[in-house]
């Protein structure tokens, strides 16, 4: 099992969790949402060896939080991983859009001048502005979008841009969702949970719901349940092929 965005460091036993994913095997990409939380949540998972840890600054605490970018490049030597990053345009949030930009900006280039990450990317209510900063910005690394919302032409735009995508049990759950998965290329999907934010059946999501992904995946691909595992594993070994 592969759950390419979960925030294990905001679970109530984040020990506890790691434990259960070691147990189970499962690959996680450990993301986390401000640089200053960074070394505390490697060092949860410091004798996992299919858990990494992404080095973020979430775009809904970037007003609070871009005093932290002098953290980010301190770390930023460290890691493949890069994420949360990205913009948020909730009304909640657009009212820091400049804010979101800034740091969203810098994160780009910063990566693009250490040859590029693995960045998994947050873009509720702003595909076009993230995917017009990806376009600007090709030496950045490879954009994986989270639980992506857009439009289908703004997935399109996605798709020739060379964007991954990371599909959890919430973006299923919609016929909206359910479209825009189907239209997904196979071999640029990856499965996520974003737990504990994300909710599965009426609970925050575990990093093994993302069983119920691959289950929904066999049904809409038309392939038994080993191969969709096998398909997204192989992906996976490609994805961290690419840097
Ligand atoms: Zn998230």
């Amino acid at each position: 099992m592969i759950d390419f965005h979960a925030h294990l460091d905001l679970y109530s036993d984040p020990h506890s969790i790691v434990k259960e994913c070691n147990a189970r095997g499962i690959y996680v990409l450990s993301v986390t949402t401000t640089p200053s939380a960074w070394e505390g949540t490697s060092a949860l998972t410091t004798s996992s060896a299919r858990i990494r840890t992404a080095l973020g600054l979430h775009p809904q605490v970037a007003h609070q939080r871009k005093g932290e970018l002098d953290v980010f490049n301190t770390y930023l030597a460290e890691t493949k991983y890069i994420g949360e990053i990205g913009l948020d345009g909730s009304p909640e949030y657009k009212v820091h859009w400049d804010d979101q930009l800034l740091v969203f900006d810098h994160i780009l280039h910063a990566c693009a001048c250490v040859g590029g990450r693995i960045m998994s990317i947050h873009s509720r209510r702003a595909t076009q502005t993230v995917l017009e900063k990806l376009e600007a910005s090709r030496d950045s690394g490879v954009p994986v979008l989270h639980w992506f919302s857009g439009s289908k032409s703004d997935l399109d735009r996605a798709i020739t841009l060379n964007c991954w995508f990371s599909v959890g049990p919430a973006m299923l759950s919609t016929a909206k969702g359910l479209d825009l998965v189907s239209r997904i290329p196979h071999e640029r999907l990856l499965t996520e949970t974003d737990g504990p934010f994300a909710q599965v059946d009426g609970r925050n999501a575990l990093p093994w719901d993302v069983q119920q992904v691959v289950v929904r995946l066999a049904t809409l691909w038309n392939m038994p349940l080993g191969e969709v595992e096998q398909k997204i594993h192989l992906n996976l070994r490609h994805l961290v092929s690419l840097l």
